[in-house]
């Protein structure tokens, strides 16, 4: 630590430890205060009250210190991350920072008095698919990593989404399935921050050559952690939150979670997909999605990964086992081989998030079923939906309205690099919740449910 540092602490012997407490809010800590931050050798975490307005404090740090400082907000406080050079990649810090106040709506001042939130990003990863779900007791998971490559994009995105809300490790990632818009980042993602639990179904099947060459890579980095592998029933030990698996390596839930269970009149008209059997790519990773609902007390939320049509029928039909939910995050990207009427309408979600990219997913058979979901209030989407047309939802709730063709990973350059933006759900135990679109600071408060 800087000589500074220790003058400080032998002036005021009567402070408690700045490592560990609550600083002075804004107003009353001076330029000394914060040098000292900025003087010690490693990183700091500092939480602040949530009267202070962390826009000031970060444009404070940023103009006096060359942006080596992060504010964010957590709960009932922010949290002030301040590293000198020597800890941290100077490139790597400014680059965060600029897509951090590329979406500033959120950053610019919290209520003080809020309240524990569960917190989840949709993350843009150019029509793969990446979801941090962040627990009230500040517990993290993460749903599937997006594309490997890019030098990084997709991980540096999650870094970003997750340093909005103060998350610098992942207690949990939950790999859906093994192909690799959902599992290709895990590994770039490892190099940024550090990942201890691996959730998935297993092992993949009749990946192909380089589809088991990447699992290969994903199981020899799961090694490195602990491996949670799940069937239906299952609960991921997240503290604060209620994660139940629903779907897992070709099995559904049997059992009825608490309040479901009713005859699913939606499934009276299903019909079967023929090439269900197969994904597009020739093996069977989709169907064996892990899916799980996800609640925090009276918050509910479903996540399918790419779980397919007829996956959803043995899962909802002839009985319902999931019951409703608030929010749905749109199943397989909103693509036609997912998302069939016996799993959306028993759902009666009042809002969906979709995430899409320009060309992949967001078909039109999902925005018309979902127009039938009598109790959706928005529908909001991560990409515009380039053929998808007029059924898209206004600008206001579409997070990149970029149309360049970028989800091919393997072999096309992407048109979408850089700062991308996400669309955050913030749920409140009583049911209620806020969704926000970081580009343009949309936002949409449900009450609770009467
Ligand atoms: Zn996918
Ligand atoms: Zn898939």
């Amino acid at each position: 630590m800087g000589p500074f540092f220790r003058t400080r602490i032998l002036r005021h012997k009567d402070e408690p430890d700045l490592r560990s407490s609550i600083p002075p809010p804004l107003e009353t800590v001076d330029r000394h205060f914060l040098r000292l931050l900025v003087d010690t050798n490693s990183a700091l975490k500092v939480n602040y009250p949530c009267s202070v307005a962390s826009v000031t404090l970060a444009q404070y740090l940023n103009g006096h210190y060359g942006g080596r400082s992060v504010t964010t907000r957590r709960r009932d406080s922010f949290i002030l991350l301040v590293r000198n050079e020597a800890a941290m990649d100077y490139h790597r810090l400014m680059r965060l920072l600029s897509l951090l106040f590329a979406a500033t709506s959120i950053m610019l001042v919290a209520q003080a008095g809020e309240q524990s939130s569960l917190d989840i990003y949709v993350i843009d990863v150019e029509g793969g698919e990446a979801t941090l779900f962040v627990s009230p007791s500040g517990e993290s998971m993460l749903v599937d990593t997006g594309w490997p490559g890019f030098n990084g994009r997709d991980a540096d995105r999650i870094v970003a989404a997750a340093a909005d809300v103060g998350v610098t490790e992942l207690n949990y990632l939950l790999v859906t399935h093994f192909h690799t818009d959902h599992m290709g980042g895990a590994i770039q993602l490892s190099e940024r921050m550090p990942i201890h639990h691996f959730i998935d179904h297993g092992s993949g099947t009749n990946l192909g050559e380089r589809g088991q060459a990447a699992f290969d890579r994903y199981a020899q980095l799961r090694g490195g952690g602990k491996h949670l592998q799940v069937k239906p029933g299952d609960r991921v030990p997240i503290e604060g939150i209620d994660v139940r698996i629903i779907a897992s390596g070709g099995d559904v839930l049997r059992e009825p979670l608490a309040g479901a269970g009713d005859p699913n009149p939606a499934c009276r008209d299903f019909v079967f997909h023929g090439e269900d059997i197969t994904s597009r790519g020739g093996d069977a990773e989709d169907q064996l999605s892990v899916s799980a609902v996800v609640a925090y007390e009276k918050f509910r939320t479903i996540i399918m990964g790419d779980l397919t049509w007829n996956k959803e029928y043995d899962l909802m039909c002839p009985n319902d086992t999931v019951g409703t939910v608030d929010a749905y995050l749109v199943s397989h990207h909103g693509a036609h081989t997912s998302g069939s009427e016996a799993l959306v309408l028993p759902l009666q979600p009042r809002a969906a998030i979709m995430n899409n990219g320009p060309k992949k997913g967001g078909a039109m058979q999902t925005f018309e079923i979902l127009d039938q979901v009598s109790s959706l209030e928005h529908l909001w989407q991560n990409h515009y939906a380039v053929d998808a047309g007029n059924h898209n939802s206004p600008d206001r709730f579409i997070a990149n309205l970029d149309t360049g063709d970028n989800n091919a990973a393997a072999n096309s350059q992407p048109a979408h690099m850089g700062a991308s933006h996400w669309i955050r759900v913030s749920a409140q135990s009583d049911g209620s919740f806020t969704v926000t679109n970081s580009r343009n600071g949309h936002r949409q408060h449900y009450p609770p449910r009467p």
